[in-house]
């Protein structure tokens, strides 16, 4: 009698775990269900998936010994950093393998003198500025999770934070990233300089979502920490006039360390959990941050409160002290877990936009709320035009999940509808795949198809993610097929 699928599954599971385990020691290999349990997902935990092994190698030499394998038994490969993603980048495949970092967590090497750390990719973002701390230096790029996520992701997902409108995201804070190809071979991108011959190929590959190579090690840039900081609390009776001051700060020729959005269901949902001192009257607040010397901090702050003042702010409040200063971020910054504690499950979008148009569009997710019959809160890099949107529902309604997405994708287009794109620094992963549809054409797609082509001809790593087949485009309604025939047919229709 033929083997079922379960069987087949299981035979080939046992000859993928005997040829790992010719290359990496036993406690590397992990593939009873209790031990590859916690993989199944990352931060979207709405979509889960069992993978068929995960390796935990502790050299970039066993990374390759895993490609090798995989790559002769043709598995997938998804590389895994902390798991804190947010659209399903890391997210297993059934049959295929999780390659997670947690063992390639060394700080190689710190230069003070050329303000760089060299550090294996599962280095946890913060504990690069921990590390570098006592040369008065820093890490600037701080999304929220810091505290958990590694570089590598970072790397893959171009992370940004409320830092990066002054200092850049990940793609600007990055030198030189060292990867593993699916071929076996090293790649080295980028350099000790600031431009790197041929091609900008570092460019392309930060963001390129574990897609293109399994990334070993990273060259970040450390910038002198700021002598002081300070941030402003400035309230609005209007988001419209909360967008527009946002907007006002940029025009003034202003590029604050930080610009954020709080509307009255961030700040009322925030406040009862970390107590901020947040105005919960307000409709918006924003958080305006500024960082330099004493007197520069001075000036600027000055200068942002005449402009939010001018902008129609009800009222402004400026942090006195660094206790002070921490106390009003602690809130954005928690922003996330707060609202699992006034809704059972909650979806977060990202979207980013042209800093001029966030009133506009502010008023549009106002006009779904009613539509789709769910609540939103709205926090977010403001001055870099990044939506977070949270939709809040219950997956335990009938439903409710699939209105969220729906709510979700509605976003998404209107983010595209004014000139935006449906993500600022969350990456495409799953969950936006078929958005990808709605921004790109099919020529776009097929180049896109075409680099990953050259990385990764066989279509090994992280397969299914990011860039949507033409076929799944069909599907999603977004291109036109004519008697079946689609553009480009050679293209993978996974
Ligand atoms: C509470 C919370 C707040 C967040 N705030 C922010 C924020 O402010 N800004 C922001 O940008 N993001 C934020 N995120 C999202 C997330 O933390 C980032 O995307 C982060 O960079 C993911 O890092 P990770 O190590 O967890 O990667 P994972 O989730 O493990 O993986 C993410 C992607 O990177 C790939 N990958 C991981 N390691 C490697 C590697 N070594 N080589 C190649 N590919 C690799 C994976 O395949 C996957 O596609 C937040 C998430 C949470 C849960």
């Amino acid at each position: 009698m033929e083997p079922n699928k379960s069987e087949q599954h299981q035979q080939r599971q046992r000859l993928v775990v005997a040829a790992l385990r010719r290359v990496l020691p036993a406690q590397s290999v992990l593939y009873h269900e209790e031990d590859t349990r916690p993989y199944e997902c990352d931060g979207l935990t709405a979509y889960r998936q069992l993978p068929m092994v995960v390796t935990l190698p502790e050299s970039e030499a066993q990374v390759i010994a895993i490609v090798q394998v995989c790559r002769e038994m043709q598995v997938a490969i998804v590389p895994r950093g902390a798991g804190t993603g947010l659209s399903g980048g890391a997210m297993p495949i059934a049959d295929g393998l999780v390659l997670s970092t947690a063992r390639l967590n060394k700080i190689l090497n710190v230069d003070a003198y050329a303000r760089t750390a060299r550090v294996q990719p599962g280095v946890r973002n913060l504990a690069i500025s921990d590390a570098v701390g006592v040369h008065d230096l820093y890490y600037a790029p701080d999304p929220s999770s810091q505290i958990a996520c590694s570089i590598g992701g970072n790397v893959a997902e171009n992370s940004g934070g409320v830092h990066c409108l002054k200092y850049g995201l990940t793609v600007h804070n990055v030198m030189a990233v060292r990867a593993v190809s699916m071929e076996g071979e090293i790649i080295e991108l980028g350099g000790a300089g600031l431009d790197a011959p041929g091609l900008d190929l570092l460019a392309v590959f930060i963001g390129s979502e574990g897609m293109l190579g399994i990334v070993t090690e990273v060259t970040v840039r450390l910038i002198p920490k700021p002598q002081t900081a300070r941030v402003i609390m400035a309230s609005f009776d209007d988001v419209i006039k909360a967008g527009n001051a946002v907007a006002n700060v940029i025009a003034a020729g202003i590029i604050p360390a930080g610009l954020e959005m709080m509307d009255k269901t961030s700040s009322r949902m925030v406040e009862p959990y970390v107590k901020a001192g947040y105005d919960i009257d307000a409709e918006a607040i924003l958080l305006c941050e500024s960082d330099g010397t004493q007197e520069e901090v001075e000036e600027e702050i000055g200068r942002m409160s005449a402009v939010l003042q001018q902008a129609g702010a009800t009222a402004i409040a400026v942090s006195q002290s660094e206790a002070e200063r921490l106390k009003f971020w602690s809130g954005r910054k928690n922003a996330f877990p707060a609202a699992g504690r006034i809704s059972p499950d909650y979806y977060c979008m990202d979207g980013t936009i042209p800093r001029k148009n966030l009133a506009q569009v502010l008023l549009g997710i106002a006009a779904m709320e009613i539509k789709y019959g769910l609540r939103c809160a709205n926090v977010f890099h403001a001055g870099d035009g990044n939506l977070h949107p949270l939709i809040l529902f219950d997956a335990n309604q009938p439903g409710e999940f699939h209105q969220a997405e729906a709510f979700g994708a509605e976003i998404l287009e209107l983010c595209v509808a004014v000139g935006g794109t449906i993500t600022g620094e969350h990456g495409v992963g799953i969950e936006k795949i078929g958005s990808m549809c709605v921004q790109f054409s099919p020529e776009e797609l097929a180049a896109f198809w075409a680099v990953k082509r050259g990385f990764d001809p066989l279509l090994l790593l992280n397969p299914d993610k990011a860039i949507p087949s033409l076929h799944r485009c069909a599907e999603y309604g977004r291109m036109h097929v004519k008697k079946g025939a689609v553009k480009f047919p050679d293209l993978p229709r996974f």
